[in-house]
């Protein structure tokens, strides 16, 4: 069975669900499936707001604007890229995928077998030898640019010009590439090194009407249609005038901040990872916006710094799915900006964090739920949280 989708239904067959374990939902109806979601989010914040209805997406197929494969061997030493099997470290040669751009699933279905034709090995964990380990694709929904990242194990890439200029003639659309060099035994995909072997060395995309640049290890939404509605009732929650000091915290290449920046008095943006503040900096100057300052530190600790003098009116934040931590929500009851609008990809986390802020004085005032990740058990959660009176 090769995968399908079916139009009347929304429902996604898949020949490969089972083992790569990425899509849960596989061939349930996409309406049930955004039952499922929104009564999973009703369980987690009925009891403080009216849950308003998820808002899922017209046509919920190739969606991912990030693709990454894992390369490897299979028993008969055949090279192979995809998915980490569930739970295991075997790779589910995955040539085909519902969910993924088509052009990065080509791309990668292309390297596979350039890899193979120049003989390179590809990484072994358990020995820790060989040549390459991951392969890495975004493109920008909007610019259609794309960047191969391919990440290898050391600085050695034997008859490189061949193997690039092999991959540019079969796929010209790939408008940049980077070799990342990955040498330590983990199982992060990036490495500390880049080595850019064509263009740029990032991907601009085009969101709510400001341009980003995105850099190989910043992160960046994958799933574009839905960020915009996502950030347009953030935003519109955020109610933002032009006398608010606005934070957003964990903010990336500054997408949340800049967007919000032109109804704002000043934006401070704090993100832990360096190039992706970079990055910030950058997006600030093309878009030309003078408003937004970036800050490159944990957001708990500059939140306990920043709450022992200054407010803030606004803040916004989108915490990885692991969620805040105590120092963060501690300082935002010390700073007690008037409202708190709260993204994440973690509703369970969310829930543990919100109850923080409702025993620290907080009202839960609006939760709306997104899905930005059709057919797989995740979902994104927006609330707001107003003082109470
Ligand atoms: N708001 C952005 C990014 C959200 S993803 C967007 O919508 O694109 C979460 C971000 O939090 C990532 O960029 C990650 O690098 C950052 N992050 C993770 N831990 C952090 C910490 N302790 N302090 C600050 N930022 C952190």
């Amino acid at each position: 069975m090769s995968n399908r989708y079916d139009e009347k239904e929304r429902r996604i067959h898949c020949a490969f669900s089972e083992k790569c374990g990425g899509c849960d939902y596989a061939g349930m109806k996409y309406d049930n499936e955004l039952a499922v979601k929104q009564k999973y989010i009703e369980e987690l914040f009925g009891e403080y707001v009216k849950v308003d209805d998820i808002v899922g997406m017209y046509r919920p197929i190739h969606y991912r604007n990030k693709v990454h494969a894992v390369v490897g061997l299979d028993d008969s030493r055949n090279v192979i890229a995809g998915t980490y099997e569930e739970n295991s470290h075997r790779i589910v040669d995955t040539s085909d995928c519902m969910i993924e751009d088509s052009q990065c699933t080509d791309i990668i279905k292309d390297i596979k077998e350039l890899i193979a034709s120049f003989k390179y090995q590809p990484y072994d964990e358990d020995a820790g030898k060989g040549m390459i380990r991951h392969i890495l694709l975004r493109k920008g929904f909007s610019t259609k640019e794309i960047m191969l990242v391919i990440v290898t194990a050391g600085v050695a890439f034997p008859s490189k010009n061949n193997f690039l200029k092999a991959l540019c003639e079969k796929h010209p659309e790939i408008t940049t590439i980077v070799q990342n060099i990955n040498d330590r035994r983990t199982s992060m995909v990036l490495g500390k090194r880049n080595i850019v072997l064509k263009g740029k060395g990032y991907i601009e995309d085009v969101l709510c009407g400001c341009r980003f640049r995105i850099s190989p290890t910043s992160f960046y939404q994958i799933n574009h249609q839905q960020t915009e509605k996502l950030y347009k009732k953030a935003i519109q929650l955020a109610d933002i005038s032009k006398n608010d000091t606005v934070i957003d915290a964990y903010c990336g290449i500054g997408t949340i901040g800049i967007v919000a920046s032109k109804k704002a008095g000043k934006v401070i943006g704090v993100e832990l990872n360096s190039e992706a503040v970079s990055d910030a900096k950058i997006n600030a100057s093309i878009n030309n916006i003078k408003n937004v300052t970036f800050v490159n530190a944990d957001a708990g600790d500059f939140l306990v710094e920043y709450a022992k003098n200054a407010k803030a009116d606004v803040v916004i934040m989108d915490p990885p799915r692991s969620g805040s931590t105590p120092e963060f929500l501690n300082s935002l009851l010390k700073i007690k900006p008037d409202r708190i609008v709260y993204i994440s990809c973690g509703p369970d986390t969310q829930a543990r964090d919100i109850k923080m802020l409702v025993k620290g004085g907080y009202k839960v005032t609006a939760c709306q739920p997104f899905d930005l990740f059709p057919h797989t058990e995740h979902v994104e959660n927006v609330i707001l949280l107003s003082r109470k009176a």
